[in-house]
């Protein structure tokens, strides 16, 4: 498995394979059977596999959100070995954003909804990361989970709106054995909060309305972001821990 960090690496890496077909899988590190599943996709489609590990901060827009990231970077590429990824690009700020982030790409209609409503500026930080890593990356497929379905969902958007030369694949949330959706942000979870924290999805899965579900994740002890149903799909964001640290957790379940 080959480690790239810098645009030259990646460069003579993709000079030097010669491969039908590229599948990429973007990610914040801190990996889980999540951020796997998508590469197994990955694998089985295409034939190499590439992985990003960075943690884009243009997307944070809380500052102690960002200063929590889990970082187990070392943990995270004794995985990627095992899963038999082909490269592992692992830029840094100065890597990605020679501009400074003054050129975005920025999406006006449902990135100012759900997620985007509460973190102003997010889905503009990650359009504009997932377009750089397209562009330098050029995978044939790029692999993205229905755990952030409104992420898939503009990611495609964009892909289509300034008709970029890759297929985007989405992929099935995976759960824990008790309903939580695989996270990062799991690992930030006080052991309470950890055995609390299905009932989430539970309550997205069963409430009969929207109201209804704020009701009762609230008499349950969370503190309700947002619930909305589009299309058949109920979205849920929650907090737990505390005001240093907050862990917000993201859910989705079709409902009806
Ligand atoms: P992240 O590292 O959180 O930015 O996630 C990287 C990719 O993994 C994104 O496409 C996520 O949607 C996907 N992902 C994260 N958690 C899960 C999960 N539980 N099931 C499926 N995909 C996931």
């Amino acid at each position: 498995m080959k480690l790239l960090e810098s645009i030259e690496a990646l460069k003579s890496w993709q000079a030097s394979v010669s491969v039908s077909t590229t599948g990429f899988v973007p990610t914040m590190g801190a990996l889980h059977a999540g951020h796997l599943s998508l590469i197994e996709h990955s694998r089985a489609d295409c034939q190499a596999t590439v992985v990003s590990i960075y943690v884009n901060p243009t997307q944070f827009n809380n500052p102690n959100d960002l200063a929590n990231y889990p970082n187990t970077l070392e943990e995270d590429l004794r995985q990627l070995r095992v899963a038999g990824v082909d490269a592992v690009f692992l830029p840094d700020y100065n890597l990605l954003y020679p501009d400074g982030f003054r050129y975005q790409v920025e999406e006006t209609v449902f990135s100012h909804e759900l997620c985007g409503e509460q973190r102003p500026g997010h889905f503009t930080g990650v359009l504009t990361v997932v377009m750089k890593l397209l562009n330098l990356v050029k995978p044939d497929r790029a692999y993205f989970g229905e755990k952030d379905y409104q992420q898939l969902s503009l990611v495609r958007g964009m892909v289509e709106a300034f008709f970029l030369d890759t297929e985007i694949v989405g992929c099935p949330i995976v759960r824990e054995e008790d309903g939580l959706a695989m996270s990062s942000r799991n690992l930030n979870l006080t052991v309470a909060d950890r055995s609390h924290a299905p009932r989430f999805s539970r309550i997205l899965a069963s409430a009969c309305g929207d109201s209804e579900a704020v009701q009762q994740l609230q008499s349950d002890g969370f503190k309700v972001d947002y619930v909305r149903t589009i299309d058949g799909r109920r979205f849920g964001a929650v907090l737990m821990g505390s005001e240093e640290r907050p862990v917000r957790l993201i859910d989705n379940v079709r409902v009806g």
